[in-house]
């Protein structure tokens, strides 16, 4: 006799009003049309929609004065305004603001505000709760892929960062936050159908109105998506390079042995609008005795050969029992000097929210994937259903 769970008779749970916040003008249409409106109506809606959300910022559909009173009625009965929860929200001695956001039970992500960073004020948002690359330097490496996040997840990581700013509406100028870096949790490139869609949301200029040549997309590498990244986005492109040659990239970011050195630049090169105003940034995290001597800031330079780029060298960030350290300063010095001298402009990122662990490759959630099995057992140890039946 085997006792299993039939879990196709668990009552289902009771829906609770979802939130219009993040939701991109298709989405907006196609929850109007689920109301019962026709084509245009709820075109129309939508629009009016997203610039109360995503320009004013609204949080209660009561304010919404264009719209008409049964149909406000009918919006405040079946959806709400709200965020997802921040389960945590830190401030760095140096002004860097990190935000642990639960966007539903056991799926939390980090992202992270840094002032004086881009125009004004940059936010490095996450794609992915966990990351699928392993690569050795980084902390969310160490963490198992969870779920991509959707394109209004990706949005409410803007929508947060604006509550706690006070930057409602939208500002035509003086903004403290004018740029999105797509440098947080998660390989964006293998989540490209939702961050396409978050980030026409994010350049709506009727709603938040980040221009797109504000938001940066970092990709450790999946050659390729990296041209059609450029034409559905026209983002701008950043490569977590980190190595010049292929034995050491294949160990410090994985994904090079599927796409190696050669491919990821072929891909680089057919990246539409590349030009002088229009670069590529490479990332590069100097790694004590790993990557950072001179022959390897000539040999970056050898690489980078025809690519309008910058380069950004990148001290490598600590974390809890990471296997590396960051360079001297002296090196990093040394190696920027050759970049200097061979003309690029390469800056060295100073390391912002390291108090706080909100440093380049320092995030990581505690969640978990779980597998069908804990799911069960979950649901079994809370006794909210799960049908036992014994089988002879
Ligand atoms: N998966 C994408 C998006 C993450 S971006 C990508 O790899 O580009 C995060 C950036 O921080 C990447 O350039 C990453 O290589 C870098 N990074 C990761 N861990 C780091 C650390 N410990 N110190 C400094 N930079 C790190």
């Amino acid at each position: 006799m085997s006792t299993t769970l039939d879990l196709s008779r668990r009552p289902a749970p009771l829906p609770g009003p979802r939130t219009l916040a993040g939701l991109s003008i298709p989405a907006l249409r196609a929850e109007m049309e689920s109301l019962g409106l026709d084509g245009k109506q709820a075109g129309m809606r939508a629009k009016q929609l997203r610039r109360w959300i995503h320009h004013f910022g609204a949080r209660d559909f009561a304010v919404m004065t264009d719209i008409a009173k049964d149909l406000r009625a009918r919006l405040a009965d079946t959806y709400v305004l709200d965020r997802p929860e921040i389960a945590d929200h830190q401030v760095s001695k140096d002004g860097t603001q990190k935000w642990l956001t639960r966007f539903a039970p056991g799926v939390e992500g980090e992202s992270v505000y840094i002032p004086d960073v881009g125009k004004a004020g940059a936010l490095c948002v996450s794609s992915q709760v966990g990351c699928t690359l392993n690569c050795t330097f980084c902390h969310t490496g160490t963490q198992a892929l969870v779920r991509n996040l959707t394109a209004a997840e990706i949005v409410q990581q803007v929508l947060i960062t604006r509550d706690t700013l006070g930057e409602w509406p939208s500002a035509e100028e003086d903004r403290l936050l004018t740029n999105i870096v797509f440098m947080g949790m998660g390989e964006p490139l293998y989540n490209l159908d939702n961050i396409a869609e978050a980030i026409d949301t994010i350049s709506d200029g009727d709603g938040i109105a980040i221009g797109r040549r504000r938001i940066t997309v970092s990709t450790a590498g999946v050659a390729p998506k990296i041209p059609e990244l450029g034409a559905r986005t026209n983002a701008m492109l950043a490569i977590s390079l980190h190595a010049t040659n292929d034995d050491l990239r294949n160990e410090l970011v994985p994904i090079n042995r599927k796409y190696n050195l050669a491919e990821l630049f072929d891909a680089i090169r057919a990246y539409p609008g590349l030009g002088n105003s229009r670069r590529v940034t490479f990332e590069y995290v100097m790694l004590k005795g790993v990557n950072d001597t001179i022959a390897e800031a000539h040999d970056l330079v050898r690489l980078l050969n025809g690519v309008p780029a910058k380069i950004n060298l990148i001290p490598f960030n600590p974390w809890p029992g990471s296997p590396y350290e960051c360079s001297g300063w002296d090196a990093i010095e040394a190696f920027a000097e050759i970049l200097n001298r061979s003309g690029y402009a390469s800056p060295i990122r100073t390391p912002r929210g390291r108090d706080i662990l909100a440093a380049c490759g320092q995030l990581r959630s505690e969640s978990v994937k779980k597998s069908a099995a804990e799911k069960r057992r979950e649901a079994l140890a809370e006794g909210e259903a799960g049908v036992l039946r014994s089988e002879p």
